[in-house]
């Protein structure tokens, strides 16, 4: 089999109204993304879809449309799709970096290599090890009475965990953490998320004045690449850490095992650049004897497919104690696929169709389709 044509089509899909998110890097509205559909001789198409968001790893869908077309592309067509690991060399090789718009190009692969085998991704990933995935769901940094309304609305859904946005302002963060807790009592599992927004002082100050809130992790409390200070930072505090924007590359992965500077290391297949890094660090991660979770960067249905796979295929990706950030489609007007993934409101469960399990929607992608 040989492709014959990778075409990347940009998107923008709003977030429903009430549904936006607002955290320490600013406010997500709507999702400038991409889909990539890989075409061979064979007749077999695989899917695949870059979330970007250039606050977050500095690609946007023009950098991906650019990539896609200049320098990947070219270096794929005429390339068996099935050699995953070579495509991935050459990939790194005509572009460093560019995560996101690599991983929807490798999610497409591994989506024809399941097609071409009759098998879901997860079989090719060697099985899976659970069938279910639990979600939790996520709390804007908002103000009190937006934060009241949004969690009740969870609750009233069925949510069992939840995860809230802080990271801005210390006072405010404090008052949304006890508005939350308050909400959903005391036996509802609760994470924070600072997405780098505290420098070191402030996140010494503010986990110990938050551990009265039961929480059971706190994501990404300062910066990355400050190791030390991530390691001080316990001395301060029980509460579970967990590494969200310092875990982009398996070397990043090694650096923080190595220093043993966080307890979780939250991975999916676009922020590593795809599957296979994915499963790359969870074995570095299980050998270090540390802990996984999915997060997530608000994908629509393909990229929500492909975290289910390697969540259902890895055991380090401890769901049970950390449940996936995998609720994208939720918050989104559209998923692009045809049928919806089932996405909570307590567990995912595994696409269990060949590939990554799911199929474009053609009159969704026209109505989202974007001119760039
Ligand atoms: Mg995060």
């Amino acid at each position: 089999m040989k492709i014959t044509k990778i075409e990347a089509i940009p998107v923008k899909v709003p977030l429903k109204p009430f549904l936006t998110t607002k955290t320490a890097h600013g406010e997500h509205v709507d999702s400038p993304y991409v889909i990539v559909r890989i075409n061979t001789d064979e007749g077999l198409i695989g899917l695949g879809e870059a979330t970007l968001a250039p606050r977050w790893s500095g690609e946007t869908s023009q950098s991906c449309l650019a990539a896609m077309n200049q320098l990947i592309a070219p270096a794929l067509v005429g390339k068996d799709p099935l050699n995953i690991n070579v495509a991935i060399q050459k990939m790194d090789q005509v572009i460093k970096l560019n995560p996101f718009t690599k991983a929807a190009v490798e999610m497409a692969l591994w989506d024809l290599a399941g097609k071409a085998a009759g098998q879901p991704v997860y079989q090719l990933l060697g099985g899976k090890v659970r069938n279910s995935i639990p979600v939790k769901t996520v709390i804007g940094a908002f103000l009190p009475e937006k934060v009241v309304e949004l969690t009740q609305y969870f609750l009233d859904q069925g949510f069992t965990s939840f995860k809230v946005k802080v990271g801005l302002d210390l006072e405010r963060d404090l008052e949304r953490l006890d508005t939350v807790r308050k909400t959903i009592g005391s036996d509802m599992s609760m994470g924070i998320d600072a997405n780098c927004g505290w420098d070191f002082s402030t996140a010494c100050a503010a986990l110990p004045r938050m551990e009265q809130f039961q929480l059971s992790f706190c994501e990404q409390p300062i910066q990355i690449g400050q190791h030390d200070a991530w390691k001080e930072l316990r001395k301060f505090t029980e509460i579970p850490l967990m590494a969200d924007e310092s875990v982009f590359s398996v070397a990043d992965a090694w650096e923080i095992c190595r220093q043993r500077s966080a307890d979780i290391l939250s991975i999916y297949p676009g922020k590593n650049g795809g599957i296979s890094r994915t499963v790359a660090i969870c074995h570095l991660v299980e050998a270090a004897g540390l802990t996984c979770s999915i997060g997530s960067n608000l994908e629509l249905g393909i990229g929500s497919a492909a975290m289910l796979h390697v969540a259902a295929a890895m055991k380090v990706i401890d769901s049970e104690r950390f449940p996936a950030d995998c609720l994208g489609p939720l918050f989104h007007e559209a998923d692009l696929i045809q049928q919806p993934l089932s996405l909570g409101p307590v567990t995912a469960e595994l696409p269990t169709a060949i590939g990554l399990g799911v199929e474009l929607d053609e009159d969704q992608l026209k109505q989202w389709r974007t001119d760039i």
